[in-house]
């Protein structure tokens, strides 16, 4: 293999920074033939022929195409990509809904600690019984954080979290021969709530939304009957309230034999202040990729832990990770057990930062994480309600609903055209479009990790843009200019879906 540091001709590779709206070239772009990005030392060894150690007839006719860059430009690339991403770590992210926290580094720490990470899954459990006492205690935190009484850490994030509680819920109506067919949701649900259901073996009952922003009790109870397996409620709600009416929603439905299952994707709300287990609720998953510690979206690991309520213990996956009598940890299946929902632990590594955030905060800590987040996200709803009022205007948990639709029919800009604006003053997005319920939605999560000052930029940047929009008609269309990609063509994403490269 030839090996060549020096610049060869033809090569894109910029010797300069790419900035601005430039194009990053793909590394197959940046390609020079024969160019690699290591070097061998000659060693004496003679060189095996590639026939002589695997059979012909398994050997490739074609070369793999593999882009040829050196080790230089490898790294180039990748910084200069990594200098275009918005991150938690660069500023704020007040994405409703998904909890973009700034994540402390202290609990990556714990998970880098080689005597978790180079722990092979398969280790038998006598060999690894630091690791299942940290599965073992992150599962009777979670049962005192939640007032549940088990946890499985299997799913992989939040959607999984759902789809393990509607099997559970499944398994535990068909031993006793109950074949419920509905599932009762919410309008302002999450995407991922009926989609579980379908995945289920469930048919969805939509429950509309009342004046209050709150689940219509009156549609919940004319809506049951014995054929509902129960009923899905975020709480707080996707328009960022708590849902007051749960006693009564939960006496009902048990009344007719069905299930509560609690979407506590966003726990970091009431964390340390009340628990779905103490408002009588049967199964909740909760993210604790957003409510506790890890950097997660665009793809990166989630966990979507499930805790149960004791009729449901006995169907939960496994093998579980169990404290033995002895003092010492090994696994155990529970009887009825639904089977695994993932392979080995779970997001182990994501777990290993839920306890360390877990530990380090403590029950009071925890609490302040709650009422930090609650307070920000009532200071933003009061201090931007001139231009952008609150969809459902009454104290909210840790996010606000806001809606664009009177800037909207006064100047023609869109929620949409809003966003993009902030992305030109630093801000990363809000959620928009979403709770469906809510005209022209702008979803702002503070979280409780920004400060005072943080806050008050992002309400100036509001008022900037509002007043562009009503001097400059029209203009906020052109947002944003500055990003080095300015604005993408969602539809044609959509519907041309390309997502390789073609390096030939
Ligand atoms: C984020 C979220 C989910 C889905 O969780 P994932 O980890 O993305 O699968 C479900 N419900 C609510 C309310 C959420 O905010």
């Amino acid at each position: 293999m030839s090996t060549s540091f020096t610049q060869a001709p033809g090569g894109k590779a910029a010797s300069a920074p790419l900035m601005g709206s430039e194009a990053e070239p793909t590394l197959f772009e940046l390609s020079v033939p024969g160019r690699s990005a290591y070097q061998l030392r000659t060693t004496g060894v003679p060189e095996i022929a590639l026939e002589q150690l695997i059979p012909s007839e398994l050997l490739r006719e074609e070369e793999v195409a593999i882009a040829e860059v050196s080790e230089r430009d490898l790294v180039a690339h990748f910084t200069r990509l990594s200098h275009r991403q918005f991150s938690v770590d660069l500023g704020f992210y007040p994405l409703g809904s998904c909890t973009m926290k700034y994540n402390p580094k202290f609990c990556d720490e714990v998970a880098n600690m080689p005597g978790l990470v180079d722990v092979h899954p398969a280790t038998p459990a006598s060999l690894s019984q630091g690791w299942l006492e940290l599965l073992v205690e992150l599962e009777e935190s979670l049962c005192e954080v939640t007032g549940m009484a088990a946890v499985t850490l299997q799913p992989a994030a939040g959607a999984a979290g759902e789809l393990t509680g509607l099997l559970l819920m499944s398994a535990y109506h068909r031993a006793r021969g109950d074949r419920r067919r509905r599932i009762l949701i919410p309008d302002s649900a999450h995407g991922t709530n009926p989609a579980s259901v379908t995945l289920g073996g469930y048919e969805v009952t939509t429950i509309p939304t009342d004046e209050r922003g709150l689940v219509d009790v009156a549609a919940v109870k004319a809506a049951l009957d014995s054929d509902v397996a129960g009923i899905m409620l975020t709480n707080p709600n996707t328009v960022g309230l708590f849902e007051e009416e749960i006693a009564e929603i939960a006496a009902a439905v048990h009344e007719v034999g069905g299930l509560l299952y609690y979407d506590g994707a966003n726990l970091n709300a009431i964390l340390g202040v009340v628990r779905p287990g103490d408002m009588g609720f049967d199964i909740m998953h909760m993210n604790v990729h957003k409510t506790f510690a890890t950097p997660h979206g665009g793809g990166g690991p989630g966990a979507g832990p499930v805790a149960v309520s004791q009729r449901l213990v006995e169907y939960l996956p496994g093998p579980r990770p169990t404290r033995l009598a002895d003092g010492k940890y090994g696994y155990a299946v529970p009887e009825h057990s639904i089977g695994r929902m993932h392979s080995w632990h779970g997001n182990a590594m994501v777990l290993a930062r839920t306890l360390a955030y877990i530990k380090v905060h403590g029950g009071d800590g925890l609490r302040l994480v709650a009422e930090r987040a609650v307070l920000n996200a009532n200071w933003l709803r009061k201090r931007i309600a001139e231009h952008y009022p609150a969809a459902y205007d009454r104290v909210c948990m840790h996010e606000v609903v806001v809606s664009a639709g009177a800037i909207k029919k006064a100047t023609g800009a869109k929620a949409l055209d809003i966003a993009k604006a902030l992305l030109e003053e630093g801000f990363h997005a809000p959620t928009v479009y979403f709770p469906l319920i809510v005209d022209e939605a702008l979803m702002f999560e503070p979280t409780e990790t920004e400060s005072l000052q943080t806050l008050e930029a992002l309400a100036q940047s509001l008022e900037r843009i509002v007043a562009k929009a009503v001097s400059e008609p029209g203009s906020l269309a052109e947002a944003p200019q500055s990003t080095p990609v300015r604005r993408v063509d969602e539809a044609r994403a959509a519907r041309q879906l390309i997502p390789t490269f073609d390096a030939r």
